[in-house]
């Protein structure tokens, strides 16, 4: 056998456990030995029987006096309920709905067995215990540390640590793709040794030992990738925007506000690189409220001044049409024709009048439309802008890479050798070690500063029982001439479910709820008040006139699904009250109280639970106690990881390099080392393993 042999090869691999593994990813042995666990469980807390305490995860190794299956009629489980016994005692186990172990397991057998001891009004037993017939060969379940791995259903840690087991041997025969000079300058373990190391550790400092090889892996992949766009993208010319002073100082002195000095530099970086003849590739990243909008507005007027088109994309419509009234506000004195497009709508405010009925897509052919606002999918499909300058997108975690690189391609000026500028814009706060390596093709321009006089959000956690004193409070602000958001629950369902169909489904669904609680409000709680509605099912047009009316002032509070969740601004709003919240991900709850504390107004931040907590109490205290989206964002970080925060799904990062992204060390240095062989070996002639390694990786993790 060799590392390239089909995984079918092994011992044990049935056709339902092979049609499994490949459902994993997994079809050759090499495959299996890289599919790596993400965790341990600990079995090296070895006891005698005498020994075991409530509730410790311990090991004992005993002998199965009897076993016999039973049934709890009262919960509907079956049992196996079993006793054992070393040199110094007895003691009870219990398998809860595994009821089939006592036909598979026989009394003189010597077991062990792992798991924690429980108390009940029988006396103490083991429950649950993970358990292994002791043989000759080596422990694998219930010894040490025993690895889990993601799973696929019918295919548990259980089945994969017996075939990696098997497979094992051959991690010598596996060549690594790590140059030896990198493994010797960080101190890394080659491949060959850290395989065993990280799926059967001996102690946690082993694993760890090899843990930080994989992430290191993991992490250099991802930046020589990043590195290698980045080259690539710096070899292509762009157009020369210059900087045209004059009305950049008109525009800046007709805003209603002075720009805060983060604004100031964030814009001074942008033109500055609009004016190089390489393309610009920059994040402008921002907590919620910071402003970006303006230096966006700034940017795209310069654009468009010295001549070019420039493509605005947001990732909603009623985001799409709020940016085009703002720029229409900004704008004003400078004579722009704007064209908005959307999936249902076509308008166009230009200096010769407004129109709802022209044809946005041929009049921005013909360099009619300066400025395009759209949301994305339009603007791919259909819209050949010839003269286009800068692309501009807005929440940009939103917008895949890919599809970003699409875009740049396909909307080439009218010399074809050259790619637009790009800027994308994210109120995700992101660390900075993580923005390294998610973003690592970007430049990044910050706005670490609010607007002047912008009080902080007073943020409360409001228990299930205490919702009234929500509402009045609601009322209050009312009164004195403020405005409310209302955000219902979220529609849960299983990640895995998560088809087109059931998207469908779940939108209807919320749907559903949020005209539930529309009437429950306007009926029961607030019959004195005008009381909107919005969620993801309202046509176009119907979104606009919700939204306009709230920023008009006709509508007191607006109830709302999770679509109001991104870039709304409605400045005169101070309450945002989010049902439900344990349902939401701590970006997303900041992202929501972000839609207010946008004035000088006191603004009030409602975390209302929709049952009583069990174990959330954590994670909302931190959207309480946290000043700012960095803050929070590194909270989370501390708290679970950062898969909740940035959606590891979204962002195609592997689980091993999350791990890392609060050691800045490894991340620099693994940046580093990219960096040198991007730029003595672009195309990786002299590292093959390497050049495969990062294709195998590139197409399993989906950079969206
Ligand atoms: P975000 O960064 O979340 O996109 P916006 O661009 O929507 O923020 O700006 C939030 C609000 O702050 C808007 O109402 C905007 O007019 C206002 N604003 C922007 N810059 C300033 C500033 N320098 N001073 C005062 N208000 C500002
Ligand atoms: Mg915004």
């Amino acid at each position: 056998m060799i590392p390239e042999t089909p995984v079918g090869a092994l011992k044990n691999v049935s056709p339902r456990i092979l049609s499994r593994l490949h459902h994993l990813g997994i079809k050759t042995v090499r495959d299996l030995l890289l599919h790596l666990p993400f965790r341990y469980d600990d079995f090296s807390n070895i006891k005698k029987i005498r020994e075991l305490r409530v509730g410790e995860l311990a090991t004992v190794y005993a002998r199965l006096r009897d076993i016999k299956a039973t049934r709890v009629w009262k919960r509907r489980m079956n049992l196996a309920e079993a006793t054992v016994e070393d040199e110094t005692g007895r003691v009870r186990v219990v398998w809860f709905n595994q009821s089939y172990l006592a036909s598979s397991l026989h009394p003189g057998e010597t077991l062990a067995l792992s798991g924690k001891l429980a108390k009940s009004k029988k006396g103490s037993y083991l429950a649950n215990p993970a358990y292994e017939r002791i043989g000759k060969r080596d422990l694998t379940h219930t010894a040490g540390l025993a690895p889990v791995y993601p799973e696929t259903s019918g295919l548990s840690s259980r089945w994969l640590r017996l075939l990696v087991r098997q497979a094992l041997p051959l991690s010598s025969q596996m060549g690594d793709f790590l140059p030896t000079a990198l493994l010797k300058k960080f101190k890394l373990p080659p491949l060959s040794l850290a395989l065993p190391k990280i799926h059967f550790p001996k102690n946690l400092s082993e694993a760890e030992i090899a843990r930080r090889r994989f992430s290191f892996e993991d992490i250099f992949l991802i930046q020589l990738r990043a590195l290698r766009d980045r080259k690539k993208l710096h070899e292509r010319a762009a157009p020369r925007i210059p900087l045209q002073l004059d009305i950049v100082k008109k525009f800046v002195a007709s805003l209603p506000f002075p720009l805060t000095d983060a604004q100031r530099r964030a814009a001074w970086e942008i033109v500055n690189d609009m004016a190089k003849p390489t393309p610009m590739n920059r994040l402008l990243e921002g907590d919620v409220g910071s402003g970006k909008t303006v230096v966006a507005a700034l940017a795209a007027l310069n654009a468009m001044k010295a001549g070019y088109q420039v493509a605005y994309l947001a990732p909603t419509e009623i985001l799409a049409f709020q940016h085009l009234e703002t720029f229409k506000k900004l704008l004003s004195l400078f004579g722009v024709s704007l064209g908005l497009l959307t999936a249902s709508q076509k308008r166009v405010l230009a200096p010769y009048g407004e129109s709802s009925k022209a044809n946005v897509a041929t009049l921005a052919k013909e360099r009619k439309i300066e400025i395009v606002i759209g949301t994305h999918a339009v603007i791919q499909d259909k819209v050949h802008l010839p003269n286009l300058g800068l692309i501009i997108v807005d929440e940009q975690h939103r917008f895949g890479v890919a599809q970003r690189a699409k875009l740049q391609k396909r909307q080439g000026t009218s010399d074809k050798r050259q790619v637009p500028h790009f800027l994308s814009m994210t109120a995700t706060p992101i660390p900075r070690t993580l923005a390294l390596t998610v973003f690592g093709d970007l430049d990044i321009s910050v706005l670490d500063q609010l607007p002047k006089g912008r009080k902080p959000i007073v943020t409360k956690i409001v228990p299930h029982e205490k919702r009234m004193a929500a509402y009045e409070f609601i009322r209050k602000e009312i009164q004195s001439g403020r405005q409310a958001f209302v955000i219902c629950p979220r529609i849960e369902i299983a990640a895995s479910d998560m088809g087109q169909e059931t998207k469908g489904a779940i939108l209807s669904e919320e749907v559903k709820a949020v005209k539930i609680e529309y009437d429950r409000l306007k009926k029961e709680i607030f019959p004195d008040l005008r009381i909107g509605m919005m969620h993801g099912k309202l046509k176009a047009k119907e979104k606009e006139r919700v939204m306009q009316d709230f920023k008009d002032r006709k509508l007191d509070v607006l109830i709302s699904t999770s679509v109001v969740e991104v870039g709304v601004d409605v400045p005169n709003a101070t309450v945002m009250l989010i049902d439900g919240v344990e349902k939401f991900g701590l970006a997303q709850i900041h992202q929501f109280r972000g839609r207010v504390g946008r004035s000088e107004h006191q603004s009030y931040c409602f975390l209302m639970t929709s049952s009583p907590l069990v174990g959330e109490t954590a994670r909302l205290k931190a959207v309480v106690e946290a000043k700012n989206g960095f803050e929070l964002a590194e909270k989370d970080l501390a708290i679970r990881g950062p898969g909740d925060f940035f959606g590891v799904r979204q962002s195609g990062i592997p689980p091993f390099a999350y791990k890392s992204f609060s050691d800045m060390q490894l991340i620099q240095s693994a940046r580093a080392a990219a960096a040198e062989i991007v730029e003595k070996d672009p195309l990786l002639a002299a590292h093959p393993e390497l050049k495969k390694r990062l294709e195998e990786f590139e197409a399993a993790v989906h950079f969206e």
